[in-house]
């Protein structure tokens, strides 16, 4: 339509949403439009939630397991200029988002301690991306409170080892290993302590496993 065949009509402006009869706009009703249309939902699009954990990191987390956060791989296409595509930690491969949350020896070496924490030292092999961690996450136990505590462990270190990337190339600051697994653990603890109305273990007995109390 041409702007010169609006014609504007008598009465205050208002704004009415047209997916609803009544004009008003609800997330319901753009749920149930979203729910009937074709929306293409990549296979590896996984999103748990998890209430202890804050929604900018699930919402991280379901981006980067699409691939689909700003890493200098991901920048690079976008023609964004970047000093080097290589991994600012290991510079062994190039920076994508599985390099850095999954395939760098920085990132592998803590996310095996982390899982030797959780009694999970046999399933590091198996793991090949983040997809599979999360699906480790999902589905390994059924026990509710369980099950959130290695949810809320999965995305800590994710999202902790995003962090530790960023320090070091922007901040020029490196994380060690073993700094960065007490990094981990101490945040997941407080997500648990504070956002949680259930009661956890204590610091002692979290550091000697996380399912200590359970
Ligand atoms: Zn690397």
């Amino acid at each position: 339509m041409d702007i010169i065949d609006i014609r504007l009509g008598t009465g205050l402006d208002h704004w009415s949403c047209k997916l609803s009869g009544d004009g008003s706009y609800s997330v319901s009703c753009l749920r149930k439009i979203v729910d009937v249309s074709q929306v293409y939902i990549p296979e590896t699009s996984v999103i748990l939630w998890c209430k202890v954990v804050p929604i900018k990191v699930t919402c991280f987390i379901w981006r980067a397991v699409q691939a689909r956060i700003p890493t200098t791989v991901a920048l690079d296409k976008r023609g964004i200029a970047v000093n080097s595509l290589l991994c600012c930690s290991c510079i062994g491969a190039v920076e994508c988002s599985e390099h850095v949350l999954m395939n760098c020896p920085f990132a592998t070496m803590i996310r095996n301690n982390i899982l030797g924490w959780c009694g999970l030292s046999h399933v590091q092999d198996s793991l090949k991306n983040s997809y599979d961690l999360l699906q480790l996450a999902g589905t390994r136990w059924n026990f509710k409170k369980k099950k959130e505590r290695l949810v809320a462990i999965c995305y800590g270190l994710l999202w902790n080892l995003w962090r530790f990337k960023n320090k070091r190339l922007f901040q020029m600051e490196g994380t060690s290993p073993s700094y960065g697994i007490d990094c981990i653990k101490s945040m997941v603890f407080y997500w648990l302590k504070h956002r949680n109305k259930n009661s956890i273990c204590n610091w002692e007995e979290w550091l000697i496993s996380p399912f200590s109390d359970l």
